[in-house]
């Protein structure tokens, strides 16, 4: 029987927990990003068995240094890989904190309906009971599979398959912390086999209409958290700032209180278009009569860090309303 030559898959690092080290195998917090990703890959020789690897470092920090430049940077090295014929998937290593918002904004920006999944790990690689390993390996095996192609970006945590789009993290320590609570995951992998239960609804990758090539920079777009007895200078800070957009992270059902109303006022004599998501973690957020008055956005499903990928995006297309909506119906 002849054998099939393995899948080529890249992997490309850029830090996180799954790179770093704390002092002592029982010390879970304060660690350091220290470990490249070819350290990464020896700890795991079983791979060479599931595909043929190369990888390299495209940065190496913790998940909240991550930039828009970064993004834009990592969004034109993976569309250069996977536009290779020679390369059949992509892993990303990543840190956990703000990497549901990377991979939504890869979901958006990357060509192709080939494998692209990112990975990271709860526990630092010096733990006991260290997650990245196992972690690593799924994601390589997804990654390498004909079933990982056209659901868009794939997370791997913990065992559990999820779309970009929906994911989230939702515990500040535990393994399990990626969730979708509306959606639910894509599926699973145990035991070196993949189960795909669905595949996300929204528009991705190859029918997305943003397009990052040769862009250097995006619109600066901030998040303001509503509350009891919020104020207004965080409005007119952003406003004075420069900001083209604003996430208000409103209350409930993306509730218009009288700090989200006047704030809102601001914004639109500033030309600076609002898009109301919630605070609460799940859940579609209603249109409401008020947004036409005001020129809102409502946010759809996506929690505020992701509504601020698809703003950024959109204002880089359009400033108008209207068509930023429909953005949000769509993605
Ligand atoms: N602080 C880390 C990061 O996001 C947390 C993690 O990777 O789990 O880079």
């Amino acid at each position: 029987m002849t054998m099939l030559p393995l899948p080529r898959v890249v992997l490309l690092g850029t830090g996180g927990t799954i790179a770093a080290t704390a002092g002592s195998a029982t010390t879970l917090n304060d660690y350091t990003v220290t470990q490249s990703i070819d350290t990464l890959l020896t700890a795991i020789p079983e791979l060479n068995a599931v595909a043929r690897l190369r990888c390299s470092q495209v940065f190496n920090v913790e998940s909240h240094a991550i930039t828009n430049k970064m993004l834009l940077k990592l969004a034109g090295r993976i569309n250069k890989e996977l536009s290779d014929p020679a390369v059949d998937g992509v892993v990303i290593t990543h840190g956990t904190d703000t990497l549901e918002e990377t991979a939504y904004f890869l979901n958006l920006t990357i060509k192709s309906h080939k494998p692209v999944v990112m990975v990271g790990a709860m526990r630092p690689s010096s733990a006991l009971s260290a997650d990245g390993p196992l972690n690593l390996f799924n994601a390589v095996l997804l990654a390498a599979s004909k079933k990982a192609h056209g659901h868009g970006v794939l997370v791997l945590m913990n065992d559990q398959i999820s779309a970009a789009r929906y994911t989230s993290k939702t515990h500040s320590t535990q393994p399990d912390s990626f969730r979708s609570h509306d959606q639910g995951y894509l599926g699973q992998i145990h035991n070196g086999k993949i189960h795909i239960f669905q595949t996300p609804t929204t528009r991705h990758t190859t029918q997305s209409e943003f397009d990052v090539t040769g862009v250097k920079s995006l619109p600066s777009v901030d998040i303001i958290y509503d509350h009891q007895n919020a104020g207004l200078h965080l409005y007119e800070a952003s406003i004075k700032a420069g900001v083209q957009g604003i996430v208000i992270a409103a209350t409930g059902n993306g509730s218009i209180s009288t700090s989200v109303k006047k704030g809102a006022h601001l914004a639109l004599k500033g030309n600076v278009v609002c898009v109301r998501s919630t605070r609460v973690g799940s859940g579609v957020v209603s249109e409401s009569k008020t947004d036409n008055k005001l020129r809102l956005v409502s946010g759809n499903s996506l929690n505020p860090q992701k509504a601020r990928i698809l703003l950024m995006l959109a204002l880089h297309n359009t400033r108008d309303p209207q068509s930023i909506q429909s953005y949000f119906d769509r993605y």
